[in-house]
């Protein structure tokens, strides 16, 4: 990815607020809406210019992208539009980009502001329900509570149970446009005043907002500037003046020609039952990203129970790993966690599941010299990551013998996924098939059958989801060969003295991990052995975890004897780069796997990537991230460098 695109260091917005309750944004000396009126702005301008009023009860004019998504009033009138007016099956797919996004500290002052100015818009309202007043505080409060980390990319968020897609893109839109997949029926320009503000209004921007046109798509602004209007006409809109809002005179609509031949942007949406196959992380949350859209759901899982793999052990981390030219790896990780931690919601009860803070120590002074250079370069706000000196360290997590600087990661933390995943599997539309070994995947597009071990046939199904961690490549013979299973062993005892105050006991990482659970007992580890499939559970490997403890701080090895561990051994599937395979494989084929060892930070986020691909809804993933992940990847660099090979042989 190219420097700017990594979009750090990522600067957060600068409020002021006049007595009416209007921001101003100091970096470009403007209002984020009309004094008038924030919400009926949002009503005239944006709804009404995009006529949304009349489609969204048709179920149309659902997707929806905006460039500056600032303090989210525009998303809110929105979404409570749509949940007053569309047709119960339908669903909302809201995109908008922010470069400077509101501190979360910043939220409850915009709640309270936002809610008087939503209250002064309902008192007055003919056409909303006498819900409409709840529902928006309940949208504000949904929001709030899952906002994004301060960390550049894609931030999907789910509200009205699932019905409402919110993806709140942090960056510059210049360059996250480009990498956005997925079209659009109507577009929000609101991005200051063009004279203010002229990076938002580019005329290659505009372009690029037309190609992303579903057809019939329509565009709105409070903007009627000459240069707007012409840059939507050579992007493809027909453009028309309307009376502005408030003081303005005139605003502008525009609406792209209804050409049937753009068959690829059809309206999203599919039937028919689809079979998922393995029901650990990865295919528990694929199988619920799509039954949440209302889709049915069959998981077929080998073992008696579910979680029965990598997925199985006591518990793991949830935490972000940090590069310097932010990588796919930092963004997997990084913006996985933030998805999680949203979709397990009230599952974070301190007994399943806790976020707050994961330290991760330098391995060497090496180390802690690169990882303070990423720091003064990325600037991360110190909400998502601060890089601090062990003084810092031992007083945050009580450890008093920890010896070297390292990342502090407040919204990180853990999760017992074998717990989540039962609860995730017990949603209504998900049906989970135990000891169904499956041995054969045949049919064609829209007739998938899948033949377990005992001979039978199930189907068909419309679309099938392999996510069998390291037996995909037993399903998927032509993958196999980029899949290797690798065993990890997990230690756990219960430590004599915890060595810290309960209340502290975060999870400490380094190159292996310490977790101290509810129950008083320490869980560390882990071993990585690639290409052995052993199961068994290991003394050596309980004291290799025992060292990886030691190197973290030797107070927490201390207090536990060897002999007295218990651990569990499992594989998990990695691959050539370590990234995952996640995509599609033929028509109505799909997979994920490839999980390695941090599964559990990002597979939320990527089922909602594959849910979205089946739907054909936009896509909660950055492109280049999306062709990263892709199953062709290693065959296609493979096939290159052998044709590189041959070139240089003839030449
Ligand atoms: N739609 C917003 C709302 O409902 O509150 C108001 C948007 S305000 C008029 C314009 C927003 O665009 C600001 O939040 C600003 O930070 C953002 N912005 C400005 N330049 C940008 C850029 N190049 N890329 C993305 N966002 C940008």
């Amino acid at each position: 990815m190219s420097e700017s695109a990594s979009g750090w260091p990522l600067e957060m917005a600068r409020l002021s607020w006049a007595d009416d309750d209007t921001p101003s944004s100091a970096f470009f000396d403007d209002v984020y809406f009309s004094r008038e009126g924030g919400f009926a702005e949002s009503e005239h301008v944006f709804l009404a210019g995009n006529d949304l009023l009349n489609r969204f009860p048709l179920g149309q004019g659902t997707r929806i992208l905006e460039t500056g998504f600032g303090t989210g009033r525009n998303f809110l009138a929105t979404a409570l539009w749509f949940l007053e007016t569309a047709p119960p099956h339908a669903s909302l797919d809201f995109v908008s980009f922010e470069k400077h996004p509101i501190a979360a500290a910043a939220l409850p002052g915009l709640a309270a502001s936002q809610q008087r100015l939503a209250d002064r818009w309902l008192e007055a309202h003919a056409l909303l329900s006498e819900r409409a007043g709840a529902r928006l505080r309940s949208l504000q409060a949904s929001l709030h509570d899952q906002w994004p980390d301060p960390v550049p990319g894609f931030h999907r968020r789910l509200l009205a149970g699932g019905r409402i897609r919110l993806t709140m893109i942090w960056g510059d839109a210049n360059d996250q446009l480009p990498r956005l997949d997925g079209y659009f029926d109507a577009f929000y320009l609101d991005g200051f005043a063009p004279d203010r503000n002229p990076a938002l209004w580019r005329d290659t921007l505009i372009a690029r907002l037309g190609e992303r046109a579903a057809p019939g798509a329509t565009v709105a602004t409070y903007s009627a500037a000459r240069r707007v209007r012409d840059a939507l006409s050579v992007a493809g809109f027909v453009t028309e003046k309307r009376p502005g809002f408030g003081r303005k005179r005139e605003m502008l609509s525009a609406r792209s020609p209804d050409v049937a031949a753009k068959a690829a942007t059809a309206q999203p949406g599919g039937e028919g039952a689809i079979a998922v196959i393995g029901a650990g992380m990865a295919g528990t949350t694929v199988a619920r990203q799509l039954s949440r859209r209302g889709r049915e759901v069959a998981v077929f899982e080998a073992g008696p129970r579910a979680a029965g793999g990598g997925s199985g052990n006591p518990a793991g981390l949830v935490a972000p790993v940090i590069s310097r030219d932010w990588n796919r790896l930092s963004q997997l990780t990084a913006t996985g966690m933030g998805f999680m931690r949203a979709a397990l919601g009230e599952l974070i009860d301190g007994q399943q599941s806790r976020f707050d803070g994961v330290i991760k120590l330098a391995r060497s002074e090496r180390h802690a010299e690169r990882q303070a250079g990423i720091a003064a370069e990325l600037q991360p706000d110190p909400t998502f990551a601060a890089w601090l000196g062990a003084d810092e360290l031992r007083v945050l997590s009580g450890v008093a013998d920890i010896d070297s600087p390292g990342w502090w990661f407040p919204t990180a933390g853990w999760l017992r996924p074998r717990a989540i995943v039962e609860q995730w599997l017990g949603d209504s539309g998900i049906e989970t098939r135990l000891k169904q070994p499956v041995s054969r995947i045949d049919g064609e597009p829209g007739q998938w059958w899948i033949e377990t071990l005992d001979g039978e046939r199930h189907g068909p199904f419309t679309e099938v989801v392999v996510a069998a961690g390291p037996d995909t490549g037993r399903l998927i013979e032509w993958l196999g060969r980029w899949i290797e299973p690798c065993r990890g062993q997990v230690s756990w005892g219960r430590p004599a003295a915890t060595g810290h105050p309960p209340e502290q006991g975060r999870p400490l990482m380094r190159e292996g991990y310490a977790l101290d659970l509810p129950g008083g007992e320490r869980l560390f580890g882990a071993s990585f052995l690639p290409g052995d499939e052993g199961l068994e559970e290991r003394g050596a490997e309980h004291e290799d975890n025992r060292g990886r403890l030691a190197a973290i701080a030797p107070s927490l090895a201390k207090a536990l004897a060897t002999e007295c561990l218990a651990g569990r051994a499992s594989l998990r599937a990695t691959t050539p780069d370590r990234l995952p395979i996640v995509g599609r494989l033929s028509e109505g084929l799909w997979v994920t796997t490839g999980h390695g060892a941090r599964g559990l930070t990002w597979s939320a986020w990527l089922a909602e990537y594959l849910a979205s691909r089946i739907e054909g809804t936009p896509s909660p993933l950055p492109r280049d991230l999306a062709e990263g992940l892709d199953p062709m990847r290693f065959d296609e660099r493979a096939a290159r460098k052998a044709a590189r090979a041959t070139r240089g042989q003839g030449g």
